[in-house]
């Protein structure tokens, strides 16, 4: 049948988690054959995304692993500093491994944080990725979009302004995964241990991929359909003016 679209998207307790998480779970509910794959970065699972995974009605799974705290952001850390989502990707990729088997249902794997925007036609395109396949991606990079240069339908070389000499030096959205390759080299993962920027090539590389065997999809790179939109920051300073001023803030029985 269909091969299915495993997600991987790491997500972790903030003021504007569950407004991410529901704006995600709207664009997946229109695609066919998904498996959600949500990895909480936390000691343990939260009622707040287990509640909230089950009123979708999308088939997902729910697991945890918090992040060692020497490569925890803290609060006012510039969010480059430290790598973000690295063990939870690895948790997703596991899970693959242990519960899925290609030759039977074929599969293809996609990380999808839980910020970003996505075209649905997004999903058409990797569906069908026979190892590795490789798209533009909107607002990054400190660029409009970042993308494989594609000549005579191979990927030749990259438009990307920020260390362009990685081995695959594009943004964990503007790939996916065949399934089957994942099984086939089940040493290959992230890693905190590697310089800012080499996230992406360090998993390609141990999946044994070289830039030869990158598919262009999306009319040959030629087109954005994932954009790496981030979310700011909501301030809730009068919270604290209500209580000194009316004797009380917010209900905290609401859940935000
Ligand atoms: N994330 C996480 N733990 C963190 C920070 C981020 O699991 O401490 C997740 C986040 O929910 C998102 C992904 O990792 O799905 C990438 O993080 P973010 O969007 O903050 O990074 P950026 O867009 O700056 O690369
Ligand atoms: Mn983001």
């Amino acid at each position: 049948g269909l091969p299915v679209i495993y997600l991987i998207t790491p997500t972790y307790t903030r003021l504007e988690q569950k407004a991410e998480l529901t704006r995600l779970s709207h664009t997946l509910m229109l695609v066919k054959n998904i498996h959600w794959i949500v990895i909480e970065d936390s000691e343990s699972q939260t009622d707040l995304v287990a509640r909230f995974l089950k009123q979708t009605g999308l088939n997902y799974t729910h697991l945890n692993v918090p992040t060692p705290a020497e490569f925890k952001l803290n609060m006012d850390d510039p969010n480059w500093l430290k790598p973000r989502g690295v063990l939870q990707r690895n948790a997703g990729l596991e899970w693959l491994r242990r519960n899925t088997s290609p030759r039977r249902q074929p599969g293809v794997v996609y990380f999808a944080d839980d910020d970003n925007t996505y075209s649905l036609k997004l999903f058409d395109e990797m569906r069908f990725t026979k190892k590795v396949s490789v798209w533009p991606v909107g607002l990054v990079g400190y660029l409009r979009y970042e993308k494989p240069i594609v000549q005579n339908g191979k990927v030749i070389a990259w438009f990307t302004y920020w260390k362009p000499n990685r081995p695959f030096p594009m943004d964990m959205a503007g790939f996916a995964i065949n399934l089957q390759l994942l099984h086939d080299h089940p040493e290959a993962a992230f890693t905190n241990s590697v310089q800012r920027g080499y996230q992406e090539s360090t998993l390609l590389s141990g999946l044994k991929i070289s830039q030869d065997d990158l598919e262009p999809k999306a009319n040959m790179c030629s087109e954005v359909l994932v954009w790496h939109t981030r979310t700011e920051k909501s301030k809730t300073r009068n919270e604290d003016n209500m209580i000194r001023k009316y004797g009380r803030g917010s209900d905290p029985r609401v859940e935000v």
